[in-house]
């Protein structure tokens, strides 16, 4: 009978652990069996671009049927309501129990919304397709009003936090919103931008040439940074800030930052802050038959004390490793120990523009070659994927 391999969320973590595990096992030696809320592989590095409609949908939400279902991989889409880990059992939304003699955690962040009040109800969030969907109908919903009534709350945007999501973000706006408003009739130059950053700076895992360079760009570009300031309240149509201002919007977007998903950090694996804690080789510390990939694992190098962050780039390296320690432990194999590459860091700024640090010197880049590295980087994500499968097990 071969063993039953569960593996929960098809981002970035699960999605390479399924394929991973599928290159070292045999459909014999395993049944894979993948959950994910939604039918799609959704690549959420792009997500600023679907929200300001620079890219369609299907460039960034990859059905996982085309990517998976022909591999003897089981897709499985519903929401996890409930992990049992000391039963081995994960229970479903739609009341569905599934068993497992291996498991795969990877059920990536949820928005943190720091207990600021009126902020949950209040914005909009950019984590899914959907969301990045609706961030777009919503600000062509405002720019529409505005051109009937004039109203100021109807031009004014504010993207709370000035982290990559946020700076990303604003980027699009800063591209695709001028041509928008030329469609509509609306001077571009009647909208507020507003990204409004708590800490002294934006994009702070940045050098110091760089940041100043993405304020550069974007500030000529119309976006209206303020920084050193945080939101302390939403309402329907009011940000307040910490200084005592109050920004008028009808449009409040939340990129503040991320926690562990609350069902991971509440399930009975030992956790961290609502973070899995793991070993070296991936697999929670309470629970060595769980696996963990991804944003809902605090993982720290071997003898560090800073954890390593939340990134895309960890969750996949992530995944495949874990989807090679799966098949090492079901064979009683050696597991290998988790030692990251770090390729970089690179933020967009508009189709045309970006900064990034990248390679083991930390190599400064600016403008269009930063921009070209971040497209290529994404390329390369996508053609490694679908390469992999020329690698399965069969
Ligand atoms: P983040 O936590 O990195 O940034 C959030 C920002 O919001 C911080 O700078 C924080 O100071 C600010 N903030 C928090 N509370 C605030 C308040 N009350 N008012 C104003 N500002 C406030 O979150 P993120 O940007 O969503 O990124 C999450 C993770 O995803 C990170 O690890 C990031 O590296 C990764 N990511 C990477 C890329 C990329 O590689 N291009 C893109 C997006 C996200």
């Amino acid at each position: 009978m071969p063993k039953q391999i569960l593996i929960l969320g098809a981002g970035y973590g699960g999605v390479l652990a399924a394929m991973s595990a599928r290159k070292h096992l045999t459909p014999a030696e395993a049944s894979i069996t993948i959950v994910n809320r939604y039918s799609t592989h959704q690549i959420i590095t792009e997500l600023h671009r679907l929200a300001g409609g620079t890219i369609a949908e299907g460039a960034v939400a990859l059905p996982l049927n085309k990517l998976l279902g022909s591999k003897d991989i089981n897709i499985v889409v519903d929401g996890v309501k409930d992990i049992k880990p000391n039963e081995k059992q994960v229970v479903l939304e739609s009341g569905a129990v599934h068993k497992y003699d291996q498991l795969v955690v990877a059920l990536g962040s949820e928005t943190n919304y720091f207990g600021i009040p009126g902020l949950e109800e209040n914005s909009l969030v950019l984590k899914s397709a959907a969301d990045a969907n609706k961030i777009r109908a919503h600000v062509e919903d405002r720019l529409n009003a505005y051109k009937k009534s004039g109203s100021k709350a109807d031009a004014t945007i504010v993207v709370g936090g000035g982290g990559l999501t946020g700076v990303e973000l604003v980027g699009e706006f800063a591209d695709k919103l001028p041509e928008i408003c030329r469609a509509k009739g609306i001077d571009y130059n009647d909208l507020d931008i507003y990204c409004v950053e708590a800490g002294p700076n934006i994009l702070p895992m940045l050098p110091k040439p760089l940041i100043e360079r993405s304020v550069e760009s974007l500030t000529k570009r119309g976006i209206k940074f303020v920084t050193g300031v945080a939101i302390t309240e939403a309402t329907k149509n009011t940000v307040s800030l910490k200084d005592g201002r109050t920004i008028e919007s009808n449009t409040i977007i939340w990129t503040g930052g991320v926690k562990g998903n609350p069902i991971v950090g509440s399930c009975g694996l030992a956790e961290d802050r609502g973070r899995s804690t793991v070993t070296q080789t991936l697999q929670s510390t309470s629970h060595p038959e769980v696996f963990l990939a991804g944003d809902c694992a605090v993982v720290f190098p071997e003898g560090g004390d800073r954890p390593y962050p939340p990134t895309a780039q960890l969750a996949w390296q992530m995944g495949e490793l874990v989807g090679y320690n799966l098949a090492a432990q079901l064979r009683g194999g050696a597991m290998d120990k988790f030692n990251p590459v770090f390729s970089g860091t690179l933020a967009s700024l508009g189709r045309k523009d970006g900064v990034g640090q990248i390679g083991g010197n930390g190599t400064q880049l600016k403008g269009f070659p930063a921009s070209m590295m971040k497209e290529a980087s994404n390329i390369r994500y996508l053609s490694h994927i679908h390469g992999l499968f020329s690698l399965v097990a069969h």
